[in-house]
């Protein structure tokens, strides 16, 4: 059987309601994933989703929610990440207000780029991943060999 997939989810204030709305336009794809989000996203979509699913009697929802971004759910999520777990990020953040956590937002992203994990930051790249063939599929990222970093000579 095919494992299961499973796509991060995350929104900065401002752009939750596009959040909500994304997934609730992609309710019947999004249950066939494994959902993470940064906490109170979860607590959003999840609610918005089950709604649409008229309280899931089916149980198709899944979505596991972290901390709070600014609590360290951005950490938890690049966590995952490093260890394999997030196969896509969906991370709609607000390029128009500062945030407490930047350096968390901003390790997040990097830590996306060096997973090469399919990432998204606006809605309309969102929708781009979500309808790709490769949804779904055996893709596989090509991860960058470290191996000469991990080698390299420190001196002491
Ligand atoms: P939140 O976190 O979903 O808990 O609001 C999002 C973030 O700011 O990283």
């Amino acid at each position: 059987m095919k494992k299961r997939k499973t796509i991060a989810l995350v929104a900065h204030d401002n752009r939750k309601k596009d959040l909500v709305e994304w997934a609730e336009f992609n309710v019947a794809i999004l249950t066939d994933y494994d959902m993470i989000c940064t906490g109170t996203t979860g607590t959003l979509v999840e609610t918005a989703l089950r709604a649409k699913l008229s309280d899931d009697p089916e149980g198709k929802l899944h979505v596991t929610k972290l901390k709070s971004g600014p609590l360290g759910g951005d950490q938890q999520m690049g966590a995952l990440i490093c260890d394999g777990k997030i196969d896509y990020l969906i991370f709609l953040w607000d390029p128009m207000e500062p945030q407490p956590h930047d350096v968390d937002v901003k390790a997040l992203l990097r830590i996306a780029s060096v997973y090469n994990i399919p990432t998204a930051t606006n809605r309309s790249t969102a929708d781009f991943i979500i309808s790709s063939p490769l949804m779904g599929s055996d893709y596989h990222p090509i991860i960058k060999n470290f191996s000469e970093y991990l080698n390299r000579v420190v001196g002491l």
